[in-house]
């Protein structure tokens, strides 16, 4: 039979960490919490199971589901020696929302549930707490209004802040007994007016809660956040029912969150925040700015101890950094959840490194907790400080909040998230000012550079999610003001309106108006600019740690897509072992002064007119290539041969056109311009394709123009052979663009082993050299085999192949994936993340015919996909040489391959 419910409380639990697909991060660790010892209020998890057979009973309870639920209830009401709705020992329970990854307020969670008019009297009696039991019964009306009927909770506040107004009450908590029924009984007028009475048989609560949390799996706030971060829709969401208890019973009681080391830094130190005589909802949701968990030391030290104690233990336990979730109820310590606390980039480095000499974690595991995409965070810029402490200077400080996330952000202000993901479409750089953020605001916040909110702790929405999308955030920054309806903020006289430029660190918390200047990371100081000694920067240590652990680990090459001598060696500086895609066609657009000449070549009447352009470019050509070769100190050098169509090079046809126009309407005529114009563009028109992606270009171009090839292939090895005679050494490798069938492989490679050998012969040197092909049009990897004959190696040009094996024009797809993602008929957007089921389908053919033929056959891959960890990981299990990526992306590319390694070596042993 299967099981929808599983029971924790009373020292045992039935689940445990292992059941988190079943229970849901939250339930699962409640229940191993539970298994270990430590004191968590008793509770049951209904399983993402039972939410799937709901959604696929279209929104019906799975049969049999209710039967375990009042069977476990049952066991939780004997347990505690409360009963749901009992006039003198009512129980109450929060119902909470817990998916198999965390996902911070992106669900709901209702508390206090189980009270009605008589509960409420009981609760009061027991607890000999009138104001207690009545300030609970009005949160449970708001909560419940709000999130199971969708009454709006600004109606709620509204109410609230008129009997704050009436009394004479400065907080929520100076409220009286009087004050609070009255306020009851107006929120129960709030749901008559909604069509229904609030239902006051617990039961019923119960059901409708349940249902709202299965539900709350489909909310835009939800889906925006799985959209994001790349969770699967049909997880779903499991249910956890738990027994209160209360945070708001007084002064030695309260509520807080904490982190087991710093979320930012990484610093091995308690870092949380506490907040008296409150329940948790109040911290999570920032309304309430919390104090620093200090706080709680002064208070109950004993507490503090016992917290102490426990998150030491639930470290080496989980051997990993925890964002906890404490309740004090009159000074005994309960601890309501505990996950893998989200970090920064340079803390996840740190962590991992520190916790290795800990001796807590290996290498390995340290590896597989930080996240290759972060890596690339540490990459980029931060603020000048010398010209920040100028603008300082100049009084452009003009608040200060508390430090969320790091980052150097500079960009327009807007007040809403809408705004932001309007101005940010349009190619704005913006930040987002809030109050405070909710989770409505995810999408707005993703947009974003940075968020700035004026309410809220670091533990609050804005601080959790920022920092998990890397974004720069600072909030709870009391000092200012927001309207947001009046689209400003105020800081004293100063008035910063939307569109304003503003800059906000979130290592300080600072916001200063206008533009600061950034400078390079640390990282990139050290690897790059060499401004600074890996000595001096203990981040760059940790970075360097986790690099060095990460090529020891992995077998996968990484090598960088590099077009210029810059970007060969900023590519070496982060660790390429080479290049694997040197884009010629970029050697013709720059220097400017070059695009005439390309021009000529291609405007020429006859092939001698083209040679002589060719001869200009020739030398060019070489002294790109010198400067390459040079950079990379003998490592190979995929050099890719000219691949776009030639129309490419030439002006718009509108633009001869306007041209023409005007020169034509002047009175005196310049003839000669206006016949060169006239004959391109009739050039222009002659290379006009229905279709250029699909048309003459690669070696499409090669066959038909020769000579372009041939030029091309000698300045490879002019420059090779000089190098060599120097003494230093080289390893060209040719790389056919977009060959489809073994004719078009075998005629450019005769093609460029004739030059290059007559290019050696010359010089009369040596040069090790390959001929190899880029994979990307789907017949040449189902005839792999073939191409191989006369290929020494494969690239796979996953850009193009992506195109082509989809049927989407890489130019147009704008114009419907957005579409498809939403609807998910597609998962992802497979020009970011490869598609492992179809173009790696190809993939794998191709690599397998290929090896048939030539069983040392390099492959490698150059399309966009060559950063992106996943597919990276897919790259190594098809056993392919090297990935090939930006040279940003290189530390990204150098992790995920150890990472696919270690998981590998995992799942073997
Ligand atoms: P989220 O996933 O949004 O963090 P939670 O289910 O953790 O939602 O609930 C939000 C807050 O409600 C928690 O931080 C906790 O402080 C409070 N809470 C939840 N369940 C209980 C309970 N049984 N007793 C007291 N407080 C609770
Ligand atoms: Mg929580
Ligand atoms: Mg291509």
């Amino acid at each position: 039979m299967r099981k929808l419910v599983y029971f924790f409380g009373g020292g045992k639990a039935e689940g445990s960490s292992q059941l988190r697909t079943l229970l849901g991060g939250k339930g699962a660790e409640l229940a191993e919490m539970t298994n270990l010892g430590i004191r968590v209020p008793p509770g049951f998890t209904i399983t993402t199971e039972a939410w799937s057979e709901y959604v696929k009973l279209g929104r019906r309870d799975p049969r049999g589901l209710w039967e375990e639920v009042r069977e476990h209830l049952g066991r939780l009401e004997a347990l505690l020696e409360r009963r749901l709705g009992d006039a003198e020992r009512p129980l109450l329970v929060s119902v909470r929302s817990g998916a198999r990854v965390s996902m911070p307020g992106m669900m709901e969670t209702v508390l206090n549930l189980g009270l009605n008019d008589k509960a409420v009297e009981g609760l009061a009696q027991r607890t000999g707490n009138e104001r207690f039991a009545w300030d609970c019964y009005r949160r449970f009306l708001t909560m419940f209004g709000d999130v199971v009927l969708g009454i709006e909770r600004r109606r709620f506040e509204e109410l609230l802040q008129v009997a704050k107004t009436r009394t004479g009450a400065r907080t929520d908590a100076d409220l009286a007994v009087p004050a609070l029924r009255g306020l009851v009984s107006g929120y129960k007028g709030l749901y008559e007016e909604a069509g229904e009475p609030f239902p006051q048989d617990p039961m019923v609560q119960l059901t409708l809660a349940v249902h709202a949390v299965f539900d709350s799996w489909f909310s835009k706030k939800a889906e925006d956040y799985r959209r994001i971060h790349a969770v699967p829709n049909d997880w779903g969401t499991a249910v956890t029912i738990q027994a209160m208890v209360f945070g708001n019973l007084g002064e030695t009681s309260g509520t807080g969150v904490a982190f087991t080391r710093d979320p930012s830094s990484g610093e091995r130190r308690f870092f949380g925040e506490f907040l008296p005589n409150a329940q948790g909802e109040d911290v999570v949701a920032g309304t309430r700015t919390p104090q620093p968990i200090t706080a709680l030391r002064d208070r109950m030290p004993g507490v503090y101890q016992e917290l102490e104690a426990t998150y030491q233990g639930l470290e080496r336990h989980y051997r990993d950094m925890l964002d906890i979730e404490f309740t004090v109820q009159e000074g005994t310590l309960y601890l309501l959840q505990n996950r893998s606390g989200k970090r920064t980039a340079a803390a996840a480095v740190r962590i991992a490194v520190d916790m290795v000499s800990e001796g807590l974690i290996d290498r390995d595991l340290a590896l597989l907790r930080v996240d290759p995409d972060q890596l690339d965070r540490l990459l980029h810029p931060i603020f000048d400080q010398a010209a920040k402490a100028r603008a300082i200077a100049e009084g452009r400080l003009i608040a200060k909040g508390l430090p969320a996330a790091p980052g150097a952000s500079v960009g327009r202000v807007v007040f809403s998230a809408d705004d932001a993901e309007e101005w940010a479409e349009r190619g704005e750089k913006v930040i987002l000012i809030r109050t405070e953020t909710s989770p409505e605001d995810v999408a707005g916040m993703y947009a974003a550079q940075g968020i700035l909110t004026s309410r809220g702790g670091l533990t609050s929405h804005a601080a959790v999610v920022g920092r998990g999308m890397g974004k720069t955030c600072v909030v709870g920054c009391g000092d200012i003001t927001v309207d947001e309806d009046a689209l400003e903020f105020r800081r004293r006289d100063v008035v910063v309106r939307q569109g304003d430029v503003l800059s906000l660190d979130g290592e300080t918390g600072e916001v200063v108006l206008g533009a600061v200047p950034t400078k390079p990371s640390e990282v990139v100081q050290v690897l790059l600019e060499k401004s600074l000694t890996a000595e001096a920067s203990p981040l760059f240590q940790y970075f360097g740690a986790i690099m060095q652990w990460a090529d020891e680990a992995r077998r996968l090459g990484v090598r960088a897509n590099a077009d210029t001598p810059t970007d060969a060696a900023t590519a070496l500086a982060f660790g390429a072992e080479g290049i694997g895609l040197c884009r010629t066609e970029h050697m013709f657009f720059k220097p400017e002064a070059r695009i005439p000449i390309v021009r000529e070549m291609i405007l020429a009447r006859d092939r001698e007119a083209r040679l002589r352009a060719l001869e200009k470019l020739l030398p060019m050509q070489r002294e790109d290539f010198i400067g390459i070769f040079r950079a990379m100190h003998g490592r190979p050098v995929t050099i890719r041969l000219l691949d776009p169509p030639l129309h490419e090079f030439l002006p718009k046809e509108r633009e001869i056109g306007k041209e023409l126009a005007a020169l034509r309407a002047k009175t005196r005529k310049d003839r000669q311009r206006i016949a060169e114009l006239e004959m391109i563009l009739e050039k222009v028109r002659s290379l006009q394709e229905a279709n250029p992606m699909l048309g003459h270009r690669g070696c499409r171009l090669g066959i038909t123009y020769p000579e372009i090839y041939e030029m091309q292939v000698r300045a490879i090895f002019e420059a090779a052979a000089l190098l060599v005679r120097e003494g230093v050494a080289v390893e060209p490798e040719v790389m056919i663009p977009l060959t489809g069938t073994i004719g078009e492989m075998r005629l450019t490679r005769e093609m460029a082993v004739r030059t290059a050998e007559a290019v050696l012969a010359e010089a009369g040197v040596r040069v090790a050299y390959t001929v190899g092909t880029m994979i990307e049009v789907p017949r040449a990897a189902l005839v792999a085999d073939q191409i191989a004959r006369d290929a020494e190696f494969f690239s796979f040009g996953t850009n193009d192949l992506t195109q082509l094996t989809y049927g989407y024009s890489r130019d147009d797809v704008g114009k419907f994936l957005p579409l498809y993602l939403e609807r998910e008929l597609l998962p992802r957007d497979p020009f970011r993340v490869l598609d492992q089921e179809g173009v790696g389908e190809l993939i794998r053919t191709g690599i397998e015919r290929g090896r048939q033929t030539r069983s040392d056959l390099k492959v490698g891959i150059c399309g966009e996909h060559g950063g992106e960890p996943s597919s990276v990981e897919f790259c190594h299990r098809v056993g392919m040489t090297y990935v090939s990526c930006s040279p940003f992306q290189i530390p990204t590319a150098r992790l995920a391959a150890a990472q696919a390694r270690i998981k590998e070596r995992g799942s073997d042993g």
